[in-house]
C-alpha cells in the first residue's frame, strides 16, 4: 500500500503544479482558466484520497468490500469526516462540494463565466488545497514548488484580497450589512447577500435559495434541510422542513410529534 500513498501524494503535487501553470497561461488566454481549475480539482480529489489511505488503506475504494473503484470527491466527505472528525469542518466541506460542482460544470456543460468569477473560483481551490495538505497531511506544497509558480500562488492570494475588499466596499455603499451577507460556498468571499430575496453572490454570481427551519428558525441555504414526513392528516401527507442539527439533535419521531400537535 505504500507505493500507492506515495503515488498519490506525488500525482497530486504534479497536477497542482499543472494547475498553476495553467493559471500563469490563462493570464494571457482566459479558456486556460477552465483546464487550470480542472487540474486543480484533480490535485484536491487525489489529496483528499491521500488522507483516507492514511486513515485506513480501504477508505479510498467505493466499494470497501470490492478494491474496484476509488471513492468520488463527494463520497469521500462522510469519511474524512468519520475519520478526520473536528478537523474537517464546514468550510473544507464547502470547498470540496465547490470542487465537485466546478468539475460537473467545466466538464458536462457549456462553458462560461468571467475571469474574476474563474480566477477566483480558482484561487478559492487553491487555499483550500494548500491548507489541507499542510494541516491534514503535514505537507507544505507551497513551500516545495518552483519559484514561478510560487509567485503565481501570492498572486493569486493577493487577488482574492483585492476582490473580497472590493465586495466590501460595494456592500458598504448599497448599505448591506453583516447579517445579510454571509460567506459564500462558490467562491468563499463574504459576499453572499440575502437580502431582499437576492440570495445571490456578488463576486461570483453564485446563488442558492436560503430557507428557514420549521424547528428552531434557523436561516441557512437549502441544502442544509431535509423534509422530513410527519405523517397523515385528514387524508393529507404532511412535512416539515428542517434544519440538519435539528434532524440529528433529537432522533424525534416526526409522525408522533405532529399528532400531538393536531390532536393536543
Ligand atoms: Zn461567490
Ligand atoms: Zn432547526
Amino acid at each position: 500500500m505504500s507505493k500507492l500513498r506515495i503515488a498519490l501524494l506525488d500525482n497530486s503535487q504534479g497536477f497542482f503544479q499543472h494547475a498553476l501553470r495553467s493559471a500563469i497561461d490563462a493570464e494571457m488566454v482566459d479558456r486556460e482558466w477552465k483546464y487550470a481549475i480542472l487540474f486543480m480539482v484533480q490535485a484536491i480529489e487525489l489529496a483528499l484520497k491521500e488522507a483516507l489511505v492514511r486513515a485506513h488503506p480501504l477508505l479510498v475504494f467505493e466499494d470497501v468490500d470490492k478494491r474496484g473503484r476509488t471513492v468520488s470527491l463527494l463520497k469521500a466527505v462522510p469519511r474524512l469526516q468519520s475519520t478526520l472528525g473536528d478537523r474537517i469542518d464546514k468550510k473544507d466541506v464547502d470547498a470540496i462540494a465547490s470542487a465537485a460542482r466546478w468539475r460537473n460544470d467545466l466538464v458536462h456543460h457549456e462553458f462560461e463565466g468571467d475571469t474574476d468569477h474563474l480566477k477566483s473560483g480558482f484561487g478559492r481551490l487553491m487555499g483550500f488545497y494548500l491548507e489541507f495538505c499542510r494541516e491534514l497531511l503535514g505537507h507544505d506544497v507551497a513551500g516545495e514548488v518552483e519559484e514561478v509558480l510560487r509567485k503565481e500562488i501570492l498572486e493569486i492570494e493577493g487577488y482574492r484580497n483585492h476582490l473580497s475588499e472590493r465586495a466590501r466596499l460595494n456592500l458598504d455603499r448599497e448599505g448591506i450589512t453583516a447579517p445579510n451577507v454571509w460567506e459564500c460556498p462558490g467562491c468563499g468571499i463574504e459576499a453572499f447577500v440575502v437580502q431582499g430575496g437576492r440570495n445571490q453572490c456578488i463576486v461570483c454570481g453564485y446563488s442558492e435559495r436560503v430557507l428557514a427551519c420549521d424547528e428552531c428558525g434557523t436561516i441557512t441555504f437549502e441544502r442544509g434541510f431535509e423534509k422530513v414526513y410527519c405523517g397523515n392528516h385528514k387524508g393529507l401527507d404532511a412535512y416539515r422542513l428542517v434544519c440538519l442539527d435539528c434532524l440529528y439533535r433529537g432522533q424525534e419521531d416526526w409522525e408522533e410529534r405532529n399528532a400531538r400537535e393536531w390532536y393536543g
